[in-house]
């Protein structure tokens, strides 16, 4: 994809995002660059719902803006270098405070897919804990050293916990990232509410991989074309082809 049409859709990713209640003032998404792998793109210091494609900037993996500093960038953008960094098959990321993920951060409680769509989580789902290596901070991942043990912890997961903070969401390409996002935060509101039905029967390992090995890229195309809709953003349509690489 062009960089332009990378670019709007990175806007429509933050429209989305903050439409369906991952996001709110704060939270964000990122993509690598289409043409420099060793760079990516991420919005300045700004709540989702307001971005547009002027408040793109540009970043090395190590979290220093390609232009001239005029900006205020986001102080957590390390988390996306340092994805980035450590994944060279991650083409997008996710940072939030999604709501309902938070509780399984911080009780102990296994966030685990109960429901079908919410099989890209995968079957376990890393927590990281910035007191571990860190001590007592003020839990935001604002360098280099903090990203990338979260990177570790995140390891080839899709997803992982931040104690008392939120998640981060790592995919193939931005609709996998923003499908798994909203979806983590789905899947974590109905396991609560099932809790308090009763005991929890989760998806076996055997069926996660059997729903991301069947699932393609229409649903991905179905799901984008959807909440390009409700977040009043321009649908552009994607080839639908076989399976997509998101079994990671
Ligand atoms: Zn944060």
């Amino acid at each position: 994809m062009a960089v332009t049409g990378a670019l709007d859709e990175l806007v429509t990713a933050n429209r989305i995002l903050a439409r369906e209640g991952v996001v709110d003032a704060f939270g964000h998404v990122s993509i690598r660059h289409p043409e420099y792998p060793d760079r990516y793109v991420l919005s300045r210091a700004r709540a989702p719902e307001c971005i547009d494609v002027e408040d793109l900037m540009t970043f090395t993996l190590d979290g220093a803006p390609i232009e001239p500093a005029r900006r205020h960038p986001y102080a957590e953008r390390h988390i996306h270098g340092a994805i980035y960094e450590a994944r060279p098959e991650i083409q997008a990321v996710v940072h939030n405070h999604s709501p309902s993920v938070i509780p399984f951060g911080i009780t102990g409680t296994q966030l685990r897919p109960v429901m079908h769509m919410c099989a890209s989580m995968g079957s376990r789902v890393p927590l990281w804990d910035s007191r571990t290596a860190f001590g007592d901070t003020n839990l935001l991942v604002t360098n280099m050293a903090m990203a990338r043990d979260l990177a570790a912890t995140l390891g080839n997961h899709p997803v992982a916990l931040m104690r008392g903070h939120g998640c981060v969401v790592a995919g193939s390409s931005l609709r996998d990232v923003v499908f798994n996002a909203v979806y983590l935060e789905l899947n974590a509101d109905l396991q609560m509410k099932a809790r308090s039905l009763g005991e929890i029967t989760f998806l076996s390992e055997r069926e996660v991989e059997a729903v991301l090995n069947t699932r393609s890229s229409f649903t991905y195309e179905r799901a984008w074309e959807y909440w390009c809709r409700r977040a009043g953003r321009p649908y552009d349509r994607q080839p639908v082809g076989g399976p997509l690489v998101d079994k990671i």
